[in-house]
């Protein structure tokens, strides 16, 4: 009994340890004009090793390999239809996009609004209100059933500033690169975490972010933060961004103005917003 056993519990870790060491990888090629871009799918994730690596990291923007985020299933409704504090910017309260506008063209905001919710459609929105610091708080829905899979599935996006992107998405038992994860400083940070709720079920952003700060000659004094909770979860602690959210580059700044829209992504993908309103926040309290 020992002799047929032993040489296969040895053969079957001898294969464990083979499959760990020896991840399932693809190559597929997406023509940019004229460039063939090598796109890697590793173990189910799709992404790029031909980027730039993050500074101090091994891992390259939009890295495949990088291991993802535990998951932790938030709690039942933390925030949900939170209602404003008294000193809140209502964005939307489900009645119309009045305080949105086209980005490309600055015309009326093209999201439909339906049942007291927007959802995304043909461009990017932004707000006609400019801020800087801010705490916002948002509620956003992914497409039920899922439809597509990594960055296109319920592909959106928050930009401060129309600039400092924090990824919408559904990461929900679907992987994608670790820096292009829900609540992602896209291409920069992954999220601590991976706290999403099913696709179907609201969703809540609770962010806090600071501008940054720039001197007379336009060089960066303090980057950008952000904190992100997402459905009770921290997620991105006072992280910093490296620059302006790009796909495929390392992001870098240019200055801009102390106030800015903030804007909303629409990614080819249909996702649900209610509830939206923002604090200006000051960074320290005044002695
Ligand atoms: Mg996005």
């Amino acid at each position: 009994m020992k002799k047929t056993i032993l040489p296969t519990l040895l053969i079957t870790v001898l294969v464990g340890l083979r499959v760990q060491a020896d991840p399932t990888i693809t190559t597929n090629y997406i023509k940019i004009g004229n460039a063939q871009i090598p796109e890697l799918t590793i173990d189910g994730v799709e992404g790029f090793q031909d980027t730039p690596l993050e500074p101090g990291s091994q891992w390259h923007v939009h890295d495949p390999a990088r291991p993802q985020p535990p998951v932790v299933t938030p709690g039942a409704t933390f925030s949900q239809m939170a209602p404003p504090p008294s000193d809140a910017i209502v964005l939307f309260d489900g009645k119309d996009l009045s305080q949105w506008r086209d980005k490309g063209n600055g015309g009326p905001a093209q999201w439909r609004v339906e049942d007291g919710v927007a959802v995304s459609a043909k461009g990017d929105i932004q707000t006609v209100q400019k801020f800087g610091d801010i705490q916002l708080h948002l509620e956003f829905r992914e497409p039920t059933p899922p439809r597509g899979d990594g960055q296109g599935r319920g592909n959106s996006g928050v930009y401060f500033m129309g600039l400092y992107e924090v990824q919408v998405l559904d990461c929900y038992d679907a992987k994608t690169y670790a820096d292009g994860m829900t609540g992602a400083l896209y291409g920069q940070h992954p999220p601590l975490a991976n706290a999403c709720r099913p696709p179907g079920e609201w969703q809540t952003y609770d962010i806090v972010f600071t501008a940054p700060r720039f001197d007379a000659d336009g060089k960066v004094t303090s980057p950008a933060y952000v904190t992100v909770i997402l459905n009770g979860v921290v997620i991105q602690n006072h992280q910093a961004y490296r620059g302006a959210s790009n796909w495929r580059s390392l992001g870098s700044y240019s200055a801009h103005d102390a106030e800015l829209p903030l804007a909303l992504q629409y990614h080819s993908n249909p996702v649900s917003f209610r509830n939206i309103w923002v604090r200006k926040a000051p960074v320290v309290n005044e002695p």
